[in-house]
């Protein structure tokens, strides 16, 4: 099966459980949102999924394309297909944006296979068209004085020079400016199709009036507690997180 699939999982950090029984399934060609108050959990996900070394897996799976993720090395992970928005939040003074992404596809590329530097730029002006970005941003140094648009620029370019099957996309940061949440919404919009699946990680709406989901999932207190389409997103925005909990619990209360 073609797709990023969660099942059960159960995320402890120094001793405290985060993650509580969580199941997700990302299919490859679907954009699915994951909505939450904050302390839910949703950052936690994306870092287990990355491999983050501080995160303890204590139950349960997670797949893509039916392989074991769980098992791989964070660089065997990138290397399988999948992509993490905050990889590279960091500056990287004195290497361009260029060559930085050039480093990152060669390191993906089989042992003594070369990257040809003809090939490698064709690419990178073809996907930087795609982006409506301007060839000069390449040139500059990875996020140095970089504004929240600018990083956003550099990491929807990486999205799409690595062409990942899954790309997990945690837009924690809440001084993401319009500029910045455009170039999000163009990034994700340009590059959305059949082989491309997206997790996008958000605490607002806002960003799915610019990006529409394919679907929306509400995560509250470590796991899902609403699916939905993305009419869920503006319900939510209406009533908030309160309401999505008790619609869940009501049931049981039966
Ligand atoms: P979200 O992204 O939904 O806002 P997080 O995954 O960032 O939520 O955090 C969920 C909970 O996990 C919070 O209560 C947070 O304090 C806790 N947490 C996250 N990372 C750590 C950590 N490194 N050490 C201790 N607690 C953590
Ligand atoms: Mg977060």
């Amino acid at each position: 099966m073609k797709e990023l699939s969660v099942e059960n999982l159960h995320v402890t950090i120094g001793g405290q459980q985060i993650v509580r029984g969580l199941t997700l399934r990302v299919p490859r060609g679907e954009v699915h949102a994951l909505m939450g108050p904050n302390g839910s959990g949703k950052s936690t996900l994306a870092k287990v999924l990355a491999g983050h070394p501080d995160y303890e897996v204590t139950k349960g799976k997670v797949l893509m394309d039916g392989e074991n993720l769980l098992e791989l090395d964070p660089d065997e992970r990138a290397r399988c297909g999948l992509f993490m928005a905050f990889q590279y939040p960091s500056e990287v003074p004195g290497v361009t944006i260029a060559n930085f992404l050039r480093a990152a596809i060669q390191s993906r590329l089989p042992e003594g296979e070369e990257l040809e530097a003809t090939d490698y730029y064709a690419k990178l002006y073809e996907k930087m068209e795609l982006l409506r970005m301007d060839r000069s941003f390449t040139s500059r140094a990875v996020n140095e004085g970089f504004s929240g648009g600018e990083k956003k620029r550099t990491e929807i370019l990486q999205l799409a020079m690595l062409e990942p099957k899954y790309a997990i996309l945690d837009e924690t940061d809440s001084g993401l400016d319009i500029d910045a949440l455009k170039t999000v919404a163009h990034g994700v919009n340009s590059l959305r199709g059949p082989d491309l699946g997206v997790l996008l990680i958000t605490h607002y709406q806002r960003l799915l009036n610019y990006i529409v989901p394919d679907y929306v999932h509400v995560m509250v207190a470590g796991r899902i507690v609403r699916s939905g389409r993305k009419e869920l997103a503006l319900e939510l925005e209406e009533r908030g997180y309160d309401w999505a909990r008790e619609e869940r619990a009501e049931p049981a209360l039966r």
